[in-house]
């Protein structure tokens, strides 16, 4: 019996295109404005010595520190001082309202009735927590943070690994076979599998593709999804 749903964002509940074309052009168009406009913030004089060393280039100027950040963004780079940067300025974006998450509306709709069947529901996504609380805080549904009992990035483990579902399963308190892992990644779905979770692939339209043969089930949308019959 299912009692507990782990679901991924991106691909997901989520558009991936949300990250990619509204998120990080966002960030990237606000970085040199940002870091300027907040040069008196600890936390931002910290990211920007952590860039330094990065480059191993101690009298980096400013405008060379936000070049280097933005290119980051270009690269796609999972850097940490970039990754705490951006979470500065979308929290600022969204809090200002230039900026909305989005959820799919069937996701909205099958996450609410979970909520209210006593179904405890958590998020692993490879955005950081801060980022995840940031996006549901602030959706075209309003703030959906009450719907989720716990968060989890990849300081869990990597989203491929099988030994991230097993500790994940042990933080939360059920066994695999408990608990309902949904992702549009298919390794993930299949290490969470191996880890002994019930899995089912988002396949979003926009997104994502059917695989032929996947030993799992796979969906388009949370309406397909019922989770007595699992
Ligand atoms: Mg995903």
């Amino acid at each position: 019996m299912i009692k507990a749903v782990l679901t991924d964002i991106e691909g997901t509940t989520t558009p991936i295109s949300f990250v990619k074309d509204v998120l990080f052009p966002y960030s990237y168009e606000k970085m040199e404005e940002f870091v300027k406009n907040n040069l008196q913030n600890p936390q931002v004089q910290k990211i920007i010595e952590d860039v330094k060393k990065e480059i191993n280039k101690s009298d980096a100027s400013l405008e060379e520190v936000i070049e280097i950040l933005k290119s980051w963004i270009v690269e796609d780079k999972k850097i940490t001082p970039l990754k705490e940067l951006q979470g500065l300025i979308w929290e600022e974006g969204y809090k200002s309202g230039k900026l909305q998450g989005f959820v799919y509306p069937d996701a909205y709709n099958k996450l609410k009735e979970w909520f209210c069947s006593g179904i405890k529901i958590f998020i692993y996504s490879s955005g950081s927590v801060k980022a995840q609380k940031l996006l549901f805080s602030y959706t075209n549904y309003g703030d959906l943070n009450y719907l989720f009992s716990g968060y989890f990035d990849t300081n869990i483990g990597n989203k491929k690994d099988k030994q991230s579902y097993v500790k994940i399963a042990k933080e939360i308190g059920f066994n695999p076979s408990e608990i309902l892992f949904l992702s549009d990644n298919s390794d993930e779905i299949i290490a969470a599998a191996s880890a002994g979770y019930n899995v089912i692939r988002l396949v979003r339209p926009l997104d994502a593709e059917y695989i032929d043969n996947f030993p799992y089930k796979q969906v388009e949308s949370f309406d397909e999804i019922e989770i007595g019959r699992l």
